[in-house]
């Protein structure tokens, strides 16, 4: 291992420099290197780490003091000084970029767009643009959550290039109108004196490289036009008109850019005998007369296989039986559905005569005659207990 250069002498300041400084420098010098500016560049990429390590402690006045008097010994094993910085990834220093420069000026400054916040400011080429499929689900499905493995046609990054969109490594160079940095400033004269603007390089469009030579399978687009096979999770509970977003699966951004978003679509596939109604799923169960007078047992579909259910003698016609928690759960909390069940008495649409007869002799009973009481709740009523 060589030698660790002096941090000072890394950002390019002296051993007196001001705070204020001290940032400008390593603005200066992670820009330089920044690796959206550098793709690929191993030594770049360790220029830039180091970069970020200096400026971790020369940042910190109490780290700053230590270094100053004990040079990297103070962070050596053993020290204890305020912990060795040596060890920070890439998204550390993607994180520590946003504390120190701000978002706003990061995203511009980086050309990252609308997702280049903070750990994510690495978009090179434009970003692929979001795709959209329909999932169909059948109520099984969505009470137990489902994975679906789809087969997407979009664009994807070359594998020829890897995404560079280059014939080879010699064929990118730094831009020459910015010098890399994917920005050009511009004096202008104003009535308020000299004024300094920053716009998006138009030579490379922001992306500090330019490419002498294409890649003969992506004509420097960095991407090809392909398929992916993508799973899908899909939670228990989502519904109708429901949008997932599955981040990264949509289109491959051009030369490195990022992969837009795969945005899919909940459909719900009708039930032959179930209904949904929010959580609660509805059932229309129809009994003949007589079961209603005597009573009986039935099985009814649920969203979760058959279940028996009590009818108990004398059972009106309207009537409505609940199985908690027999309906969907929720996808965003632990609450569950149940499922009703409304009972309706099949009225025989013919009749035989010996039929005729029989219910003409039921129907002289008193018995038979229709008595609602006070207590009888109206279907109005019942639906509304039902679902408060
Ligand atoms: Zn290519
Ligand atoms: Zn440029």
């Amino acid at each position: 291992m060589s030698a660790k250069r002096d941090f000072y002498e890394i950002l390019g300041v002296s051993k007196t420099a001001s705070a204020d400084e001290i940032k400008k420098a390593y603005r200066k010098v992670a820009m330089q290197f920044h690796p959206d500016r550098n793709p690929g560049d191993k030594a770049a990429e360790e220029k830039f780490k180091e970069a970020a390590e200096a400026y971790e402690v020369l940042s910190d006045a109490d780290k700053r003091a230590q270094y100053d008097r004990f040079g990297h010994a103070a962070f050596g094993p053993g020290r204890g000084g305020g912990g060795h910085p040596g060890g920070m990834n890439m998204d550390d220093i993607f994180s520590q970029f946003g504390d120190i420069f701000g978002d706003d000026i990061f995203g511009s400054f980086f050309g990252g767009g609308a997702r280049g916040g903070r750990g994510q400011g690495r978009a090179r080429g434009s970003r692929g643009s979001d795709l959209r499929v329909k999932i169909k689900l059948n109520y099984e499905e969505i009470a137990k959550g489902a994975t679906k493995t789809i087969k997407v046609k979009k664009y994807v990054g070359c594998q020829t290039c890897g995404g560079s969109g280059a014939k080879d490594k010699g064929s990118m160079q730094t831009c020459g109108t910015c010098g890399g940095s994917g920005q050009v400033r511009r004096v202008q004269n104003t009535f308020l004196g000299q004024m300094q603007t920053v716009t998006t390089c138009p030579t490379c469009n922001g992306e500090g490289t330019t490419i002498t030579a294409k890649c003969g399978s992506c004509k420097g687009e960095g991407r090809v036009f392909g398929e992916e096979t993508v799973t899908i999770n899909i939670p228990a509970g989502v519904q109708e008109g429901m949008e997932m977003r599955v981040e990264g699966k949509g289109n491959a951004g051009e030369r490195g850019g990022y992969a837009g978003d795969l945005r899919v679509l909940i459909e719900e596939e009708a039930h032959a005998e179930l209904h949904r109604d929010g959580l609660n799923v509805a059932y229309e169960l129809h009994i003949s007369f007589p079961d209603a007078v005597f009573g009986t047992e039935v099985q009814v579909p649920t969203i979760d296989g058959k279940a028996k259910i009590k009818i108990p003698p004398g059972t009106q016609s309207g009537k409505i039986f609940r199985l908690k928690g027999k309906g969907f759960p929720s996808v965003q909390s632990y609450e569950k559905g149940d499922q009703l069940i409304h009972v309706n008495i099949w009225t025989p649409q013919h009749v035989s005569s010996e039929e005729k007869a029989m219910l003409e002799k039921m129907n002289a009973s008193n018995n038979f005659k229709p008595q609602p009481d006070k207590n009888t709740k109206s279907f109005f009523q019942k639906v509304k207990e039902m679902f408060e």
